[in-house]
């Protein structure tokens, strides 16, 4: 009976040994490889090595949006595919919602540089962010060679009847963005435009929809461009594009790129793809300068010193102070709290 017992407890601390053994392993092995992927966001953003698909080793702060009252003002995520494509939204929705998460998590880790929370204000389902799965009227071919597949996408989808003025639609295309308003090149996303107006009200035109944020899926040709696991990139485009629609940035803002109208992007930090941080940063023009502020990989911020387009506390008299700014309580599509 003693031996017995002797016997049992011995087995146990060999299988608790080598349990150790191999989370401890596990560890190392996990810090090593974020450690590599550090170096790797530092020497080039556009070739990111991550491992994996859609998030992972805290890049991200990944945190869910907030769940919108209908009649209110929020964003609503799609899954829209071609009438001739398969399918995927089953595989792609779960993905969305992760990555919508990721993009959440970039603005509430900036909102708590100032004591608040922020958080999109989504379309939700049974406490969760929906996603519908949209069927688009159209063979992939008439969008994906289209001279601009983001506003052929975005007319067939107001067609559709997404054209509420209450909300910003998150869409991920399944298809090609190979349009002229990419630079006739790849891209991963784009926003429907409009502005500028850089007045602080609640009427500003960035402050109802419809509006556009869209996403293409990643295809081989850019795969090849951005790396393989370029869909890494996917939360900060989509936070990129969104922010673009709540009237990111003005041209009217002290870091705003400005050789081009209307100047819709920020000069304070390199652009991501050559390690800056803010996400907002990118060029409009060949030939623009930027600065080196908010050094660093991550977390990636959400207006580099809260000058130019998000501050939730700005200092009075200020530009966020006294221009539309979208840190500021009157944007109806985020949610603050202290
Ligand atoms: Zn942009």
């Amino acid at each position: 009976m003693k031996k017995g017992i002797l016997k049992k407890a011995i087995i146990i601390t060999v299988i608790i040994n080598v349990i150790i053994f191999l989370a401890v392993g596990a560890k190392i092995t996990f810090e090593k490889s974020k450690e590599a992927i550090v170096k790797q966001i530092g020497q080039n953003f556009q070739i990111p090595k991550f491992p994996g698909a859609g998030g992972g080793f805290g890049i991200y702060n990944e945190r869910k949006p907030t769940c919108a009252d209908s009649s209110d003002y929020h964003g609503q995520l799609i899954y829209a595919r071609p009438a001739d494509s398969a399918d995927r939204f089953l595989e792609v929705s779960p993905k969305l919602k992760k990555w919508l998460s990721e993009a959440n998590g970039i603005l509430n880790t900036e909102a708590e540089r100032f004591k608040v929370t922020a958080d999109l204000k989504m379309v939700c389902l049974g406490g969760e962010v929906k996603a519908e799965n949209v069927v688009l009227p159209k063979a992939r071919n008439f969008y994906d060679l289209s001279a601009d597949t983001n506003q052929a996408v975005i007319t067939d989808l107001m067609k559709l009847g997404y054209s509420d003025k209450k909300t910003k639609y998150i869409v991920w295309f399944d298809g090609d963005g190979n349009a002229s308003g990419c630079g006739g090149s790849v891209c991963i996303s784009q926003a429907s435009k409009k502005g500028p107006d850089d007045k602080l009200s609640e009427d500003n035109i960035f402050n109802i929809g419809p509006d556009f944020a869209l996403l293409f899926k990643i295809e081989d040709s850019k795969v090849s461009q951005f790396g393989t696991n370029a869909d890494m990139l996917i939360p900060i485009a989509m936070l990129h594009e969104y922010a673009h629609t709540m009237g990111a940035l003005q041209q009217s803002a002290p870091h705003s790129t400005k050789k081009e109208k209307p100047g819709v992007h920020c000069t304070d930090t390199q652009p991501i793809g050559q390690g800056g941080t803010d996400i907002m940063c990118k060029s409009d023009a060949k030939g623009e300068v930027f600065g080196n502020e908010c050094p660093g990989m991550y977390p990636f911020r959400f207006d580099c010193n809260n000058d130019d387009y998000f501050n939730p506390k700005p200092e009075p008299g200020s530009y966020l102070a006294t221009h539309w700014n979208l840190g500021s309580s009157l944007n109806r599509f985020i949610q603050f709290s202290e």
